[in-house]
């Protein structure tokens, strides 16, 4: 077995009496994609992996990939050393290896929509990656996910597909996971990526009443075909709609006061358009009746019927397989590692669909445990803690999450607000990928991963942006404002006012990066603004961001 970057250790037996003598050194229960890498790279080491799937139709027909899952997916691939999951980090690698139908995120949009009124073009925000890059991929995660699980096989994974967990058993020595049919699995260490209703948190008890999580919100979700691309929609005003990236060309994020629409291409490429299929996921309040009243898709055609832009875009779409529909999407556990055993994924909780941190999370996940799994398998040395740092990593990542979803919700007030926290995410996200990718080319460059190792441990972690005090300190001021939003005790006006402000007098945020005119749309990477930023890192950053920026476009410039 083989562990990254450090003197691999001699495997020794594993061990067991004779009653329980493992069958395997990991039992990954779940077959969905953080699972499947997971059990991939494990795989790949010479672990022995088995895997517990049930088969059960996917529950959320997810599609959309996260800001930074792509260059997190390369990562894990170069770090593991399993080149084959890279396939899953860009558009033509998937259509290539794994299937045809994929999105192409060449652009997401977020549109603002009023009851009763058509959509007002100057309500919309759409943001563009740096002109050239390739676009990210959106994935039709039934055939990706099981594309992932040959892949794990390929490696030499045992997977049981259509194999229930009834019983999970931990103890000091392994873990003991029942089969509703045939016989058990013993493995030295158990990952549970079995999504919210896990037989771990069941057995141990770990689920958190009430959830800590302050978001509140409930989704429905499925795939749909026929939904008209939003150029076609409004057609009759073509210059008011006239976008640097035609709309169809990535996500969509259709936003209005208590919902919110996502829906994400998965037949946009290589040409726009298309018939589909699209995922299509809505956020209402948890509080918002209609769950129990209406079946999921009356109640989805109720909600968009209520905004007339994005009922002409709906009128022919159909539902293509079930809807997965909450009561309340946040749930939480109070442990996620333990003795002989980590939750994964869902399992371990989750906040909410907004911009895909779940998945990102799930990743992030992967990438902090496998290192040290792949240790404790070679030294045979599973104490906790050895993994109480994936734990704090984990829940960290959680509740920035649930901050972050939060703030979202609540700016959905107003259209002003709303953009001004866009303002605020998109300075995190323009600076928050530099970290990861300044470690990810030093490891390329020399092999060692320990910048890689210190990411973990960056202040702020499982933020948009961690490492940055300033930018912590705007995020948290934007999340008080926009709390004080929903709580009654702050107009939308003054709060978009003071947020705008916040963000146009951080000393970290360049002139370069066009936030400084609350009445842009588009907020664009080019040439020129990479270069302006180059210059200022020089000339006029504080030295808290100067190395970072000239880091990060040193790693973009050697293809990061
Ligand atoms: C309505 C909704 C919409 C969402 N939309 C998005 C989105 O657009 N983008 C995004 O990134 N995230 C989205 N999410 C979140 C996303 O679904 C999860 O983060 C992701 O599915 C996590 O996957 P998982 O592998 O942890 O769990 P799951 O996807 O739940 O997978 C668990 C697997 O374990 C299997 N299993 C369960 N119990 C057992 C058992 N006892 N024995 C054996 N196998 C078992 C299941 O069949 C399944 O295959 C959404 C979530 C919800 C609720």
């Amino acid at each position: 077995m083989t562990s990254p970057s450090s003197s691999p250790d001699p495997a020794p037996e594993a061990p067991g009496t004779p009653d329980s003598t493992p069958t395997c050194d990991v039992a990954v229960l779940g077959g969905r994609l953080s699972a499947g890498i997971l059990a991939t790279v494990l795989a790949a080491h010479g672990a022995r992996v088995t895997v517990v799937d049930d088969g059960a139709p996917p529950a959320v027909p997810q599609s959309a990939m996260g800001v930074h899952a792509s260059a997190l997916i390369r990562v894990i691939a170069e770090r593991y050393e399993v080149p084959e999951l890279a396939h899953l980090a860009t558009v033509d690698g998937v259509r290539e290896h794994v299937t045809t139908t994929v999105g192409a995120e060449h652009a997401h949009s977020f549109l603002y929509h009023r009851p009763g009124r058509p959509l007002n073009p100057d309500e919309l925000v759409q943001v563009c990656p740096p002109k050239g890059s390739p676009p990210d991929p959106h994935y039709y995660r039934p055939e990706v996910d099981a594309h992932l699980l040959r892949l794990a096989e390929n490696k030499g994974a045992r997977v049981l597909r259509g194999a229930k967990a009834t019983e999970v058993a931990p103890d000091a020595e392994g873990v003991t996971v029942r089969l509703a049919e045939g016989e058990p699995v013993r493995a030295r260490f158990l990952v549970d990526a079995s999504g919210p209703d896990s037989p771990l948190v069941e057995r141990l008890g770990l689920r958190e009443e009430p959830t800590r999580f302050t978001t509140s919100t409930r989704t429905l979700a499925t795939h749909m075909r026929g939904v008209r691309p939003l150029e076609s929609v409004v057609a009759d005003r073509p210059e008011e709609f006239r976008s640097p990236v035609a709309w169809s060309r990535g996500s969509n994020h259709h936003m209005a006061d208590g919902v919110r629409l996502s829906v994400i291409p998965l037949g946009n490429h290589p040409e726009p358009g298309g018939d589909g299929p699209f995922g299509v996921t809505l956020t209402v309040d948890a509080g918002t009746a209609g769950s129990t009243a209406n079946s999921p898709e009356a109640e989805f055609r109720e909600i968009v019927s209520r905004f007339p832009t994005l009922a002409a875009q709906f009128e022919g779409a159909r539902a293509e397989g079930e809807w997965t529909v909450t009561t309340r999407d946040q749930h939480s556990v109070r442990e996620v590692v333990g003795e002989r055993w980590c939750l994964l994924g869902d399992a371990a909780g989750y906040v909410d669909p907004f911009i895909s941190r779940g998945l990102s999370t799930a990743l992030e996940t992967v990438n902090v445990l496998t290192w040290r799994l792949l240790r404790a398998l070679a030294r045979d040395d599973f104490t906790p803690e050895r993994f109480a740092p994936v734990g704090e990593f984990l829940l960290a990542h959680q509740d920035a999450n649930d901050q972050l979803a939060a703030m979202a919700h609540a700016s959905l007030r107003d259209p002003r607000l709303l953009k001004s926290v866009l303002f605020v995410l998109e300075v995190g996200f323009r600076y928050g990928g530099f970290p990861m990718m300044i470690a990810h080319a030093r490891f390329r460059s020399t092999g060692d991963d320990s910048e890689l190792r210190a990411l973990e441990t960056l202040p702020h972690t499982g933020h948009v942006f961690p490492g940055h005090e300033g930018f912590y300190r705007l995020f948290g001021a934007t999340a008080t404002i926009c709390a004080q939003v929903r709580a009654g005790t702050l107009d939308a006006d003054t709060a978009s006012e003071r947020v705008f402000r916040m963000v146009r007098e951080a000393d970290f945020v360049p002139a370069a990066f066009e936030f400084r005119d609350p009445s842009v749309r588009f907020l664009r990477i080019t040439p020129v603004t990479m270069l302006r930023l180059a210059l200022w890192s020089f000339r006029g950053a504080p030295k808290d961001i100067a190395p970072l920026i000239r880091g990060g476009l040193k790693a973009v410039l050697r293809g990061g």
